[in-house]
Formats: structure tokens, C-alpha cells, sequence
């Protein structure tokens, strides 16, 4: 069975609580005829179901994105306000539904910010009271109880759900992240890539004679020119542009509607920065602006092609695609070479 696509709209805290909605809502019509009410509960019951359909329907038209992520707990009260309707409402049913409670608050612990079961509780006992039958001698320890249960398992949750979240956070910025540079890495450019539009330029830099380098002065300096080199691309770009480790000692930057004059200018600016920080050896440098049918894939393969017109023309210099004909012949994309051989 296909689930309609407008029911997966407004993120998971939202889809989530459509889910709650409707697991509780099937649950409730599922089971009732079991509990044989009248007439009057039969109406009571269909009521609460067409509420809750209804919520369903426009909760999938709602701005959900533009409002506050505590928003969606309109599900958990729109659950617990049917269940009291039906406590109320109904002499046979009421209180078979009450552990619905304990699964609104576990809603609440894993999609909604931490603490909201607080501010959720002087709702939720009025309403367990009216969808609970019986109010014995116990009511009162019974339902400070069961209030301290909802809190514990909503606040377990809710902290379990936060470490879970900030684990996939340092494993995503792990994953787009080159580990001697801290700035983007190969996979994390590809991602970026296809954002490109036209007007943005790609600018592949690559430093000159890096292998003498290395092999005079060891690998472990190496490591340090390229944590330099990265950290002066980081710092002397716009917030929007972009850089990162392309590979070996190879690095592509995105900058953002620059065009290819003013793309020429920042690499010089780069370039000039980089001197004055004393930056062990010189860099060269390619770059290409996408147009309407110039893909980014495209694009940088021709700033490739330019970066090497940059090394043959001595290193230590910036070559637009424009300039040293590093377009070549437009062919489709499928003939983009892999540039990965060169490190
Ligand atoms: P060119 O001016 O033509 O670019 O010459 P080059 O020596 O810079 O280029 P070449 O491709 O010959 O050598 C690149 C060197 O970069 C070889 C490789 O050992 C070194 N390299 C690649 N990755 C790393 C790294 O992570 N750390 C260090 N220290 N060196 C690296
Ligand atoms: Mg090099
Ligand atoms: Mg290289």
C-alpha cells in the first residue's frame, strides 16, 4: 500500500504525529464494537474518529516548516481531547483507551524538543481524569503516578533521542569533512556541485612542486603547507563561497555568481594572502564559469584544464577556461574525465 505523498509532508515530528493520529484513531474503531456500546457510544466514538480524520486532512495543507517545533503537539492533544470526549461522552467504553496516554507521551519524548512533556502535563491530567472511569480513593495517587510515568518515559526519550541526533551529526560532518584541513572534502564538493548555477565559477588550485616538497622537507610538513593552505582558502573566502580538498594537495573552490573576472581576482587576493602568511611553495590555479549549457561537472573539468595551462605556463599563476581554451569541444557529460588519477 502506498501512503499518499501529502501525508509525508511537514518533516518527522509531523508525519510522526499523523501516524499517532491514525494508529490511535484504527486502534479505537478497530476494538470498540468488542466493548458492544449503545448507541449513544457508537455516535460518541464515530465523532472522535471523523475529529480526528478530519485533523488528518488538514494537517497535510498546514505551513508546519514556518512554525515551532513544538507545533506538532497538536497530535498528542488532539489524541488525549478525543480520548476525554469519549470518556465523557460514553458509560461502557471510557477507560479502555486511557494507556493512549502513555503512547502520546512517548510521541512527545522522541519527535518534540526536550521539556515539552512539562508544559503537555496540566493538559494531560484534566483529560486523563475525564477519559478514566471510577474515581476511587486512589484517583489521586493513581494519577500522580501515572503523571510521574509519562514524565520519566517522555524525558528518557527525549534524551536519548538528543544523543542519537548529535551522533548522526558528527558522523554526517564527518562524512563531508576532510580530516587534515577541516574544510569540505571530495564527497561533500560532489554534493555542493550540483547546486551550481549559472554564473558560478568553479576554481581547481593546486600546489606547485608539492612532491619535492614533500620528499625534501618530509611528509609530515607536507601535512602541515596543506592544513595552512586550507585554513588560509577558509578564512579569505565570502560566507557563501565554498572550498575544499579536491584530493592530494589539489583543492576546488565554489564561488558563488562571481563570473570569471572577479573569480580571477579572489585566487589572486588568495594568492597574495597566502604569500604573506609565507606559504611554503606557490600555487596554481584554473577556473571556469558555468552558463546555460555549461554543466558544473563540465566546468570544472575545464578548470582542470586550465589549472594545467597554468603549471605549463610556468605555475604560480591563474588561467580561466576562456583564456587557455580549456573548454575543448562541448560533449555530453558522460564524457567527463575522472580527474581522481591525478593524486
Ligand atoms: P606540480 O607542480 O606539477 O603540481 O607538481 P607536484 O609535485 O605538486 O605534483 P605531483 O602530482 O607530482 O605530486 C603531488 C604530491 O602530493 C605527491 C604526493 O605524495 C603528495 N601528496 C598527496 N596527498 C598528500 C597528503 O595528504 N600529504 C602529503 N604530505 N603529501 C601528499
Ligand atoms: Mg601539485
Ligand atoms: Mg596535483
Amino acid at each position: 500500500m502506498r501512503v499518499p505523498a501529502r501525508w509525508l509532508t511537514g518533516g518527522p515530528a509531523v508525519v510522526a504525529g499523523r501516524a499517532l493520529l491514525l494508529v490511535s484513531g484504527t486502534l479505537v474503531a478497530l476494538t470498540a464494537w468488542l466493548l458492544s456500546p449503545g448507541p449513544t457510544d457508537q455516535l460518541v466514538l464515530a465523532a472522535a474518529g471523523v475529529g480526528a480524520l478530519a485533523l488528518l486532512g488538514v494537517s497535510s495543507a498546514l505551513p508546519w516548516d514556518r512554525w515551532s517545533p513544538r507545533a506538532p503537539l497538536v497530535f498528542p492533544l488532539a489524541v488525549m481531547g478525543a480520548l476525554a470526549a469519549v470518556g465523557t461522552g460514553t458509560r461502557d467504553v471510557a477507560g479502555a483507551y486511557v494507556p493512549f496516554f502513555v503512547l502520546c507521551f512517548v510521541y512527545v519524548g522522541v519527535f518534540l524538543p526536550s521539556r515539552t512533556a512539562y508544559g503537555l502535563l496540566p493538559v494531560a491530567v484534566p483529560l486523563y481524569l475525564l477519559s478514566s472511569e471510577g474515581h476511587d480513593s486512589t484517583v489521586v495517587v493513581r494519577t500522580v503516578v501515572t503523571a510521574c510515568v509519562w514524565l520519566l518515559v517522555a524525558e528518557l526519550l527525549a534524551q536519548l533521542a538528543q544523543r542519537q541526533r548529535a551522533a548522526a551529526d558528527v558522523l554526517v560532518r564527518d562524512a563531508r569533512t576532510d580530516p587534515l584541513t577541516t574544510i569540505g572534502n571530495r564527497r561533500d564538493l560532489e554534493d555542493r556541485m550540483t547546486r551550481l548555477r549559472p554564473g558560478d565559477t568553479v576554481v581547481v588550485c593546486d600546489l606547485d612542486h608539492f612532491k619535492q616538497l614533500n620528499d625534501s622537507r618530509g611528509h609530515a610538513f607536507g601535512d602541515q603547507v596543506l592544513r595552512e593552505f586550507g585554513a588560509v582558502l577558509a578564512a579569505g573566502l565570502r560566507r557563501d563561497d565554498y572550498a575544499a580538498r579536491f584530493g592530494g594537495e589539489e583543492f576546488v573552490l565554489l564561488l558563488h555568481g562571481s563570473g570569471t573576472a572577479a573569480a580571477v581576482d579572489v585566487v589572486e587576493r588568495l594568492r597574495q594572502t597566502w604569500c604573506e602568511a609565507g606559504g611554503a611553495t606557490t600555487f596554481s590555479a584554473g577556473c571556469a564559469t558555468l552558463d546555460d549549457v555549461t554543466s558544473a561537472e563540465r566546468a570544472l573539468v575545464a578548470a582542470d584544464a586550465a589549472l594545467y595551462a597554468a603549471k605549463r605556463d610556468g605555475r604560480d599563476r591563474t588561467r580561466s577556461a576562456e583564456a587557455a581554451d580549456g573548454w575543448g569541444p562541448r560533449v555530453g557529460a558522460d564524457s567527463v574525465r575522472d580527474l581522481s588519477h591525478e593524486f
